[in-house]
């Protein structure tokens, strides 16, 4: 088979809308060729020069150590992954959904490349100039890589984390990576529906790209093989010292290797600890950090050539560690409005990023006021008319007023004190309806980490 993409040596997304034409079953499209696991990685040249292109510079745990146009890049090739990443957060336009391809695809971020490469290095980059309405382009072959460019003129490109404002010339960068590294992975333009993140066009600013349509996800399916139940797969890490633990499943017996993101400037080829033997039924794997190995992606390959032997990409912060994921749970009593107040939380547990914070969005007690407290230990003990789910002793952290709607908003400064430690959150509050005169919200448990 000849590779429709040597005829057509470039795929370009054109900015405007395009008509859609109607049609039923599938409406992806091949290019005619493949990344294998050797062509996995991506890097980015940071030349965007437009200041929104480099404006959002709040840490991710799903992006460390990245932040502006290589954050929003690297959260483009990620929403192809084969799962969620991690618990699928670091997306504002798909929360808790990022890592939507299902198939036994995975790439791995591999630094910053110090210029915009050849045309099979792998690397996105912005490029001067614009071509009649063209936005950016992915150049093939893509069996043996790839390179995406982005027209400088006259886009303005925002790296998000939400929409870019209104105004033809304002693009989202994430949401046009997407649609890019689709046709670096394989797939041509989607013949119908403007909803599609292969579909040529966008009636808006493309930050609806972001997240793939189900076509998209038949697309990248049919390429590459539905997410296999033997594929390795990874959970957790744990850093301490140089050591790194690594926790999952279908990891080899033996002869697993590890890959990891360089520290800074890279040339694509993983950092990588190889000839790994796992315990624990192939649940974990132990290793020191190799030299040269930064925070980015962590990756398991076993032994074989196929995508299913490489895991899902894994964001780790080699410094700082894992946060053990927020979880929030129980059930709010329901007050004598009816609603109940559910406790919700926003923001990282570290006290490296410090910007957590619980709130309220409606369904407290409008205008009533309460307190935030918190225990150290799990429980559900029944109280006034409620449940109790932490045991005491408790720490009153803040007392607040609910504004007229019943909403709140708590932000909860981390100290190096914290570090360490679980705490249950919930709310008690007056509900002066109610017989026991006190309304409770459900739990948030929050491990606070470095
Ligand atoms: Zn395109």
């Amino acid at each position: 088979m000849r590779f429709r993409s040597f005829l057509a040596p470039s795929v370009a997304l054109a900015g405007g809308a395009l008509l859609c034409t109607s049609g039923s079953g599938k409406a992806y499209n091949f290019l005619g060729g493949m990344l294998d696991l050797g062509q996995r990685d991506f890097r980015v040249h940071n030349n965007f020069n437009d200041p929104e292109a480099n404006d959002n510079t709040t840490p991710s745990l799903a992006f460390p150590g990245q932040t502006g146009a290589v954050r929003a890049i690297w959260a483009a090739v990620a929403e192809w992954g084969s799962e969620p990443r991690r618990d699928g957060g670091g997306d504002q336009h798909q929360p808790g959904d990022l890592g939507s391809g299902g198939a036994n695809f995975d790439s791995t971020f591999q630094g910053l490349a110090p210029d915009p490469g050849g045309t099979d290095d792998n690397v996105f980059s912005e490029i001067t100039g614009n071509s009649g309405g063209v936005l950016a382009f992915t150049e093939l072959p893509i069996n043996d890589g790839w390179r995406i460019r982005f027209y400088r003129a006259p886009t303005i490109w925002h790296d998000g984390p939400g929409a870019p404002p209104g105004g033809s010339d304002h693009k989202d960068l994430q949401g046009v990576a997407t649609h890019e590294y689709g046709h670096a992975l394989g797939l041509d333009h989607s013949t119908n529906s403007l909803d599609n993140t292969m579909f040529p066009g966008s009636s808006g600013n493309f930050y609806d790209k972001r997240s793939l349509a189900a076509d998209d996800i038949a697309g990248v399916q049919a390429l590459y093989g539905v997410r296999s139940p033997a594929k390795p797969h990874i959970s957790a890490f744990d850093v301490l010292g140089g050591q790194l633990t690594i926790h999952g499943t279908n990891f080899a017996a033996s002869g697993n290797q590890v890959w990891f993101t360089p520290a800074g400037q890279g040339d694509g080829t993983p950092v990588m600890v190889q000839n790994l033997t796992s315990t624990q039924s192939g649940t974990r794997l132990d290793l020191s950090i190799p030299p040269g190995a930064g925070s980015g992606d962590l990756l398991v390959r076993t032994p074989g050539d196929t995508g299913d032997r490489l895991s899902n990409a894994y964001p780790a912060d080699l410094l700082l560690g894992e946060c053990p994921l927020v979880e929030s749970y129980g059930t709010a009593k329901v007050n004598s409005l009816g609603t109940s107040s559910l406790l919700e939380f926003s923001g990282s547990p570290s006290l490296a990023i410090d910007n957590f914070s619980l709130f309220v969005t409606l369904g407290g007690y409008g205008s009533s006021s309460g307190i935030l407290f918190h225990g150290q230990t799990e429980a559900a003990t029944p109280f006034m008319g409620g449940t109790l789910y932490s045991k005491g002793p408790f720490v009153r952290d803040q007392t607040f007023v609910f504004g007229f709607f019943g909403d709140v908003q708590l932000p909860l400064p981390i100290s190096p004190a914290m570090v360490g430690q679980t705490h249950h959150y919930q709310l008690w509050y007056v509900d002066p309806g109610d017989s026991f005169g006190v309304g409770l919200s459900n739990a948030v448990k929050v491990s606070f980490c470095p």
